[in-house]
């Protein structure tokens, strides 16, 4: 047996298993041995159904039959029963008051039930257990490893991710059935044995058997760490490989001054925030390195990362080309390209851009699918104009345009520049090295790169999915602005709220009211019975709140059409109250709306609550957000409590990792790392350790492929991966 063989070489796999498999990426032996368990399950309090006795809290795991419901001799209350078998003995299952759990599962079905056994002696019975169904039973009682050995050691069975024909066991024993077929003999690590040593990691053989099958927990543990450890050196190496090429290439070299740079700050009609400062002063010295610069800033919206991206563009529209390197006479100046991910914000860019450069001879275009302009118009120079797209591509192209402002299509449409010197991206998740070569296509200098984001997220994630950039956090606020008031609202305690929220009405402001659901909530599902529905709840602010106001409903079943029409009338003050699911389109800018309700707040992450609020910092009035929870547990209360302290979305996006963990995380989803990964993410001395190691293995083995050709083998799997997107 060999990793790289199709399983159904070795065992009898039918064609439904085979898309079963499929569809969880398992094709191969190694695909299997690398289907990681996604947790354990400690079965050491479970026991089997012949050993119970009266009075016992207990677990046990069997299949149902015989349930039904029926009324009780004296009461006439309702009683559900039926029983349980788990191939040692049948008991009788009773759950008094609760007939509906008749009809909630069926006969057949396989499930974990936790109770007590009550009864006499001959008649015992379940009580109220609680009942939790199963694909299948995970423990087969013949099987040796599950008996007690009196070693001491934990009872510990994996549970993989399954799909419909795969179950977590039969993934389970055909995983020890690849170790009985050696399979393991066969394995070199492609991790270098001095980094194992040196963190305390398994190796690979000892590390596959303790993840699969753990005789302690905490060999599982150290497995696990490895694991992650392993998926986040190779994201790492990636990283620092796409770093190596970009050090490698030829850029502009771009020299400015402080005066230089003062000249034209010293116009805006604020003061820089000493964090815009220091921005601005490390992207200018990476723009006289020998290297394109590849930074990432991460800031709150409002922080004023416009700003900075408008200074540092003009000290690069201000530069000239490097002599020599062209013999004609040189036109024009460096150019800088600025991408949005929108139409609306690549225009809101133009203007504000416009409002920043217009005092200077620096044209400005525009180039959008609807259509393209430039800044100045020839016959009125304090206007933008239309102009035709062959124009204003022609004048990018001979550099008369040194600062050209777009969506994606400056990637994808013919656009060429002459000097392009600086890339500027605005929100976009991943932008490698290859798009920034197509951007600047002919040229043969890399210009430098500077990706700007307001989505909070953890500085570990930050470091493993923007691995290559250097990072630079807009901290601070720019003085004077008004911090959004914050406020839980408990159970009961929504009048003052809403008294509240009128009162701003009557004053002339808008509010929002973001829902968790769009419709009804499903009767049978209990878990969403409390979660408010977008459509229900506007109804019922209608019905019995805001009575006198005009209430609209946005969410992302409607057209685009119905959204634009909902969001027109909101910006024109025809609607005083928007209810609107959570996914409130990017863009959505009303100065007016100043109030925020947020119901089921602590379904939210507190960085998702915290981009929800920023909707009602726009204007110049006092705002503020009200996170509603009818959580009565002080632990969901507290989480919600940093909301009113933290200094910004990147703070908050911290306590969630600890509080919720990875998967719960804010662009978590799109970095393409698996739910172990996202599990390494809580750990920051793991991740410098990965992004240490791999950064120095790439320096010290600039042919990796040669001397390492197992870790460039699996690092070229995560490149297609991420350039597929
Ligand atoms: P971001 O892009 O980070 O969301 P912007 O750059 O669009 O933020 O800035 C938001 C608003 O704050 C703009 O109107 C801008 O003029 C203003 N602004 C930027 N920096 C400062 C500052 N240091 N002091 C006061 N206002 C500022
Ligand atoms: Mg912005």
């Amino acid at each position: 047996m060999k990793l790289s063989d199709s399983l159904a070489d070795h065992f009898r796999i039918d064609t439904a298993h085979k898309k079963a498999l499929l569809r969880l990426n398992i094709e191969t032996v190694s695909d299997l041995l690398y289907h990681l368990p996604a947790r354990y399950e400690d079965i050491s309090d479970v026991q089997s159904v012949g050993s119970l006795e009266k009075n016992q809290d207990t677990v046990v795991y069997g299949q149902l039959s015989g349930l039904k419901t029926r009324k009780a001799w004296k009461s006439k209350k309702p009683i559900a029963e039926g029983y349980v078998e788990d191939g040692s003995a049948k008991m009788k299952i009773m759950w008094f008051n609760q007939p509906y759990i008749a009809k909630m599962y069926t006969d057949g079905m396989y499930v974990k039930l936790a109770g007590k056994v009550s009864g006499s002696e001959g008649k015992l019975y379940l009580s109220n257990p609680e009942v939790e169904p199963l694909d299948s039973l995970p423990i087969d009682r013949h099987d040796s490893i599950f008996k007690d050995t009196g070693s001491g050691d934990d009872t510990l069975y994996p549970v993989y991710r399954e799909t419909k024909g795969i179950t977590s066991k039969w993934i389970y024993h055909t995983v020890l059935k690849c170790f009985e077929k050696k399979i393991l003999e066969t394995l070199i690590d492609p991790i270098p044995v001095e980094i194992l040593k040196k963190y305390n990691l398994p190796e690979l053989k000892t590390a596959l058997v303790w993840i699969h099958s753990p005789k302690k927990a905490k060999d599982a543990e150290s497995a696990r760490k490895r694991f992650a450890f392993e998926e986040v050196f190779y994201i790492q190496v990636q990283k620092a490989q796409e770093r190596a090429a970009v050090s490698a290439a030829q850029t502009y070299t771009i020299r400015t001054s402080p005066q230089h740079i003062k000249e034209f700050t010293d116009r805006f009609e604020f003061k820089l925030t000493k964090s815009q400062n220091k921005s601005i002063e490390a992207i200018t010295k990476n723009f006289v390195d020998n290297h394109a610069m590849s930074r990432l800033l991460e800031g709150d919206v409002g922080s004023g990362k416009t700003a900075v991206a408008a200074t540092t563009a003009y000290a690069v529209a201000t530069s000239r080309p490097p002599e020599g390197m062209d013999k004609k006479i040189e036109y024009g100046n460096l150019q800088v390209a600025y991408m949005a991910p929108t139409e609306i914000l690549a225009k809101q860019h133009f203007e504000s851009f416009i409002e920043y450069f217009q005092h200077l001879p620096i044209q400005i275009g525009l180039i959008t699918g609807s259509g393209c302009m430039k800044f100045p118009s020839k016959s009125d120079p304090t206007k933008p104009t239309k102009i035709s797209k062959a124009q204003l591509t022609k004048w990018i192209a001979n550099g008369e345009i040194p600062i050209v402002i777009g969506t994606h299509s400056l990637i994808y449409k013919s656009v060429e520049f002459k000097h392009l010197a600086y890339v500027i991206i605005d929100e976009q998740h991943r932008f490698g090295t290859n798009q920034r070569k197509k951007l600047a296509k002919k040229d043969s200098r890399l210009p430098h790169l500077l990706s700007m984001t307001a989505t909070p997220i953890p500085r570990t994630l930050a470091l493993t999915i923007y691995g290559d950039l250097d990072i630079t956090l807009l901290e601070e606020m720019p003085a004077g602005r008004k911090a959004v008031k914050t406020t839980i609202v408990g159970p009961g305690q929504s009048k003052e709220m809403y008294d509240h929220v009128r009162s701003e009405l009557e004053a002339g402001r808008q509010a929002y009211v973001i829902c968790p659901r769009i419709e009804e909530p499903d009767p049978d599902k209990q878990t969403a019975l409390n979660m408010k529905s977008v459509i229900a709840e506007a109804k019922r602010l209608k019905k019995d709140v805001f009575q006198e106001w005009n209430i609209g409903v946005l969410h992302g079943k409607m057209t685009p059409a119905e959204k634009d029409k909902i969001m027109n009338e909101f910006n024109a003050h025809k609607i005083d109250i928007l209810c609107a699911t959570s996914v409130v389109e990017v863009g959505v800018n009303v100065p007016n709306a100043t109030n925020i309700i947020i119901e089921g707040a602590e379904r939210f992450g507190l960085a998702q609550l915290h981009q929800l609020r920023g909707r009602v910092i726009r204007g110049t009035h006092q705002p503020y957000c009200f996170a509603v929870t009818d959580s009565k547990s002080d632990k969901t209360r507290d989480r919600l409590k940093a909301l009113a302290t933290a200094k910004n979305g990147f703070e908050l996006a911290e306590h969630d990792l600890q509080f919720r963990g990875g998967g719960e995380l804010y662009g978590g989803k799109q970095s393409g790392l698996s739910d172990l990964g996202m599990e390494a993410i809580r750990n920051l001395k793991l991740v410098e350790a990965a992004r240490n190691e791999a950064r120095h293995l790439v320096e010290t083995h600039p042919e990796l492929s040669k001397d390492f050709p197992l870790i460039a083998e699996r690092v070229a799997r995560i490149g297609e991966v991420l350039h597929m997107e």
